[in-house]
Order: structure tokens, then C-alpha cells, then sequence
């Protein structure tokens, strides 16, 4: 299924839920977490409805790689300090014993000065 119409994470993709968006390109989406865990605290997800990390394929290869090589950019231009004083952590809960909650794959990207909320 590319899009689930009862997906939180499908409905801000199509603006139907706002949200503080921090990129958009053709296939992947960011947008900062509503209770963030740390400072920097923002989620890159596909546009394609994905349920979990547990249901890629390789053919998700590239899209995934995608999210990975543009997360320290987008962790940098939205407030985290660069590596190695710095840095972030990327986060890909999956599963209940995962800790998802939300089922649309998402990478959570966190950073900034500690201590955070969480984690
Ligand atoms: P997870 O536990 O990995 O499934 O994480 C889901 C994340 O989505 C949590 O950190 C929530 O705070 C976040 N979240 C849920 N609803 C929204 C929303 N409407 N806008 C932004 N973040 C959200």
C-alpha cells in the first residue's frame, strides 16, 4: 500500500495533520517530533506508507540509504553541533518490542547539548 488513509504519518505527508516540516523531496519527508526526546529531535520517513523497518526489501535499498546520507546534513542545519564534539543519534523503533508506536517507518534523528529528556 503506498498511502494508509488512517496512518498519522500519511496524513501530515499530505498536510492533512500539521506539522513542523523541516524538509521534502519526492520520496522522503522530515518534520520535527511533537514531544521530542532531546533539543534536536526531528523524523525522516518515506512517503510511501511502509509499516515498519521489519517489512523492507531490498529494493528499499537506495530510498533507505537516502535517509542515512542525508540525516548529518539535516542533524547540522537544524541545530545539532558537528562530530565528534557534537553528533546525533538515529533511532528506527520496530515492532512493540521495538517501541514503535507509530506504524509508518520512520528515523527518528536526535541531537544537541545534554542532558535530553530521554535516552
Ligand atoms: P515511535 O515510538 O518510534 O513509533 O515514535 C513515534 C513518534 O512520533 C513519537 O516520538 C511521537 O512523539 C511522534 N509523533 C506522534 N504524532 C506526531 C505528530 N502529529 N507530529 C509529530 N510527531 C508525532
Amino acid at each position: 500500500m503506498s498511502h494508509d488513509p488512517n496512518c498519522v504519518f500519511c496524513k501530515i505527508i499530505e498536510g492533512r495533520i500539521p506539522s513542523r516540516k523541516m524538509y521534502e523531496d519526492e520520496d522522503l519527508f522530515g518534520f520535527h517530533d511533537i514531544a521530542p526526546w532531546a533539543p534536536v529531535h526531528f523524523m525522516l520517513v518515506p512517503k510511501r506508507h511502509i509499516a515498519s523497518m521489519a517489512q523492507l526489501t531490498p529494493d528499499d535499498a537506495a530510498l533507505m540509504g537516502r535517509i542515512m546520507t542525508l540525516a548529518p546534513q539535516l542533524a547540522l542545519d537544524n541545530g545539532c553541533s558537528p562530530y565528534p564534539e557534537g553528533g546525533f543519534r538515529v533511532v528506527v523503533n520496530t515492532g512493540a518490542q521495538g517501541g514503535q508506536e507509530v506504524h509508518h517507518l520512520h528515523v527518528h534523528v536526535m541531537g544537541g547539548p545534554r542532558p535530553w529528556l530521554k535516552g
